[in-house]
């Protein structure tokens, strides 16, 4: 599928803003964000007193809806035991498996992080338990339409609240 093939589908229709593009499945070239613009990094996860939380549920995205950024550490699985305790994805503490050793992450480099408000067509297939929304722990956990896993969504109410779009199973295309 080419850009301009994709102008009469009217699912990613609106202006853009200069810069911003669509993320499309490298597999089959569905559209799964709308037009995204960049950010120069990612965001600080927002702060939030989940002490006082009542509610099981989501954080505040970490990205604004809109926009995406471009994450630069290890993400996500496979973990691996280390000698020291490290970060197996950014904004999120230590991990440790069942033996108490730490585990630090030899996950993708390069993910794409958006607000997973701003995704469309995923289906979420759990990879790794979680109480109430999803959790990146056993890797990619999002299904496009056409059956390729393509993102790994964090959603779970002590997670940062974010969508991780595989830079490998994903291309950027002009909206
Ligand atoms: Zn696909
Ligand atoms: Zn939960």
């Amino acid at each position: 599928m080419r850009d301009q093939t994709d102008q009469g589908h009217g699912s990613v229709g609106g202006p853009a803003e200069a810069g911003a593009v669509v993320f499309a499945c490298a597999a089959c070239g569905v559209p799964l964000t709308g037009p995204l613009s960049p950010l120069p990094a990612v965001p600080e996860a927002p702060y939030h007193a989940w002490s006082e939380d009542d509610e099981p549920g989501p954080l505040p995205a970490t990205v604004p809806s809109g926009r995406y950024a471009i994450e630069t550490e290890p993400h996500g699985a496979p973990l691996v035991v280390a000698e020291a305790p490290g970060p197996v994805m950014p904004r999120f503490g230590g991990h440790w498996n069942a033996d108490g050793k730490p585990l630090v992450s030899r996950g993708p480099r390069g993910n794409i992080v958006v607000n997973p408000d701003d995704a469309r067509g995923l289906e979420l297939e759990h990879a790794a338990p979680a109480c109430c929304g999803a959790s990146p722990d056993g890797g990619m956990n999002q299904l496009c339409a056409c059956g390729t896993l393509v993102a790994t969504l964090s959603s779970d109410c002590a997670m940062p609240y974010e969508l991780h779009l595989s830079a490998a199973h994903v291309r950027a295309v002009r909206p």
